[in-house]
């Protein structure tokens, strides 16, 4: 197993019909979205779940979801990661390319 499935959320979402409908009328010429997701947050963050569902320019489509409700967001790039602007959590280390082990702990 690679480090970054340690790292990573476990958590997945299903997308519903409206949901997959909303990506597919997306001007976009990217292959169609999975209809199931999994997060890609670190594991353990706070707050709602994410998945990158779509980018259109410089818009990053993002699903959200809790336990109870799942919905779609417009977001721009982190500046320090290939994550969303205003993630919760770490700067995602798997996907921001070699970082030095966190010293001291
Ligand atoms: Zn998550
Ligand atoms: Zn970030």
């Amino acid at each position: 197993m690679e480090r970054a499935d340690l790292l990573r959320c476990p958590a997945r979402v299903t997308l519903d019909a409206a949901q997959m409908a909303f990506f597919d009328g997306l001007p976009t010429e990217a292959p169609s979205v999975q209809s199931e997701l999994g997060c890609e947050l670190e594991r353990g963050h706070e707050g709602s779940h994410a998945a990158l569902g779509q980018q259109v320019e410089a818009t990053m489509w993002w699903v959200q979801w809790t336990l109870s409700a799942s919905e779609i967001n417009p977001y721009t790039w982190c500046p320090g990661c290939s994550l969303f602007d205003g993630h919760s959590g770490d700067h995602s280390p798997a996907l921001a390319g070699p970082t030095s082990p966190a010293a001291g702990d």
